[in-house]
């Protein structure tokens, strides 16, 4: 089955460009103009991925992609954002947000099909895992559907920081530098810097910890990266 990708990107050249390198590749893709209104389109199309550009008229990119994390069916759906703003600001927050990547105008059409390609392989090889439910302390991970509940309420996640956190859960006691972090759990995404490790620890410390500057699971280990405590 070919895979839904929607495009929102105002500028119709570069949409047009985008679909056809997508559907060159197998992939079943959609543009959508930004306006408002798009969210709900969204949801109608029901993408596997969706790749997002940060200038669009009206709400920017960033917003749209805060109303897909919001809630609803396309919480966990892969964000890839496109922009011509590169400085890391910019992608600092676009991660914050609950971006999954980002690429940086202008690309190469091969660049953005691999990515894409990328993501949809993690995705995919999520969903084919066998039901798997690990214990750990307060934490209950369900692979299978990709979840955390901490004393059996759920922890609301992006992807990205569900993989972080998974990472953690099935390594504990472990110190990792962030070099090993961001192999493990971005895999072959060339963007990410240490610095994006860091951001995504201190979302996942926000949403587990009583008090995230005195983290009792996510340890900080000085000058070198972080450790996942047990008890
Ligand atoms: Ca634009």
């Amino acid at each position: 089955m070919s895979r839904r990708i929607a495009v929102v990107e105002d500028e119709a050249e570069l949409a047009t460009l985008i679909e056809y390198n997508l559907t060159r590749s197998g992939f079943q893709p959609k543009i959508f103009g930004g306006e408002d209104g798009t969210i709900a389109a969204l949801e109608k199309f029901q993408p596997d991925l969706i790749i997002l550009d940060v200038m669009l008229p009206g709400h920017d990119g960033f917003e749209l992609c805060r109303r897909i994390r919001a809630g609803g069916q396309m919480t966990r759906v892969p964000v890839v954002f496109l922009t011509a703003r590169s400085d890391e600001v910019d992608r600092v927050l676009g991660l914050e947000i609950g971006g999954d990547d980002y690429i940086t105008k202008p690309f190469s059409p091969r660049e953005l099909v691999a990515r894409v390609k990328a993501h949809l392989r993690r995705s995919e090889g999520e969903a084919v895992q066998e039901s798997s439910e690990i214990r750990l302390g307060p934490f209950r991970l369900d692979q299978a559907a990709r979840r955390v509940y901490q004393n059996g309420n759920e922890v609301e996640l992006t992807s990205t920081e569900f993989k972080l956190l998974e990472f953690f859960i099935t390594h504990p006691g472990h110190a990792f530098s962030r070099e090993q972090l961001l192999r493990h759990v971005w895999g072959e995404q060339h963007f990410v810097t240490p610095r994006t490790v860091d951001v995504h620890v201190r979302r996942l410390r926000e949403q587990i910890e009583v008090k995230p500057d005195e983290p009792v699971f996510l340890a900080t280990v000085r000058g070198f990266g972080y450790r996942f405590e047990t008890a």
